[in-house]
């Protein structure tokens, strides 16, 4: 294939794709020692596309949805989101996306503890400079999607673990997102309210959304569209699911 193809074939999946991220190194400093988390990663989301990552702990599968949602810089390599690469948005811009487009949903959930359920879940959208309103509307809605409806008053120290992930889950999904990246999702739910919580995130890729969640759960991988196995800061396999 000549140069000019390759390339016209690579802009035109980039600008398909949710997320991309292309050979992205990134390595962390502690003390003398240089830890290599990723070491020339590559991943591609379409729309529509759920995602599973594996692999055993400290394979670098946190760093890699840390970079994949514009919280931690890589050395190198590119990320792009929606098209846009990350590294080419100024501050307000990158967390103007990051607000809008991506939802995170943080391993230790990462709620405000003076605030209720409800006014974290709207907090994203209220700082994107939404109606004070709408985003109340948008997060009740949020909630009660991951049934928590009848919680949105509660303060998270009022709620117990897995609550907390499902509101830390609906804040993620409020809104408008494109891209939803979850780091275990499901670790403090049981098997009922997890198969619940997958439904939704199911339903939402059915309408476009992209999804890329981190997990230990086969059964929840079993879920996925593909499944994204990392050993050592790469990528070692990359399996379509069969339904
Ligand atoms: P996983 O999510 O698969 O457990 P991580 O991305 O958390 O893997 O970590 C990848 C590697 O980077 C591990 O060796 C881990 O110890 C190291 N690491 C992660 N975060 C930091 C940090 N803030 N400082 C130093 N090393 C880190």
């Amino acid at each position: 294939m000549n140069a000019d193809r390759w390339e016209l074939l690579t802009v035109s999946a980039s600008e398909r794709a949710i997320l991309e991220m292309v050979m992205i190194e990134k390595s962390y400093r502690s003390g003398t020692l240089n830890i290599k988390a990723l070491g020339g990663v590559s991943l591609q989301v379409m729309p529509g596309e759920l995602v599973a990552v594996m692999g055993p702990s400290g394979c670098g599968k946190s760093t890699l949805l840390a970079i994949a949602g514009g919280l931690l810089p890589p050395d190198r390599g590119e990320v792009l989101v929606t098209g846009k690469p990350l590294a080419k948005l100024r501050g307000s811009a990158l967390h103007s996306l990051r607000r809008k487009a991506i939802g995170y949903v943080f391993q230790d959930y990462n709620l405000m503890r003076t605030l209720t359920a409800a006014e974290n879940v709207a907090l994203p959208d209220e700082l994107s400079g939404m109606r004070r309103a709408d985003a109340r509307r948008q997060a009740q809605h949020a909630l009660a999607a991951v049934g928590m409806g009848d919680y949105a008053d509660r303060f998270p120290d009022q709620l117990s673990g897995g609550q907390q992930q499902r509101v830390a889950l609906a804040r993620a999904i409020a809104g408008e997102r494109r891209l939803i990246l979850a780091d275990e999702p499901t670790g403090a739910l049981d098997s009922t309210t997890a198969t619940a919580v997958l439904d939704v995130l199911r339903h939402l890729v059915n309408q476009g959304v992209g999804c890329v969640l981190v997990t230990h759960d086969a059964t929840v991988a079993g879920r996925a569209d593909r499944v994204v196995t990392m050993r050592d800061g790469r990528i070692e396999a990359s399996v379509g699911v069969a339904r």
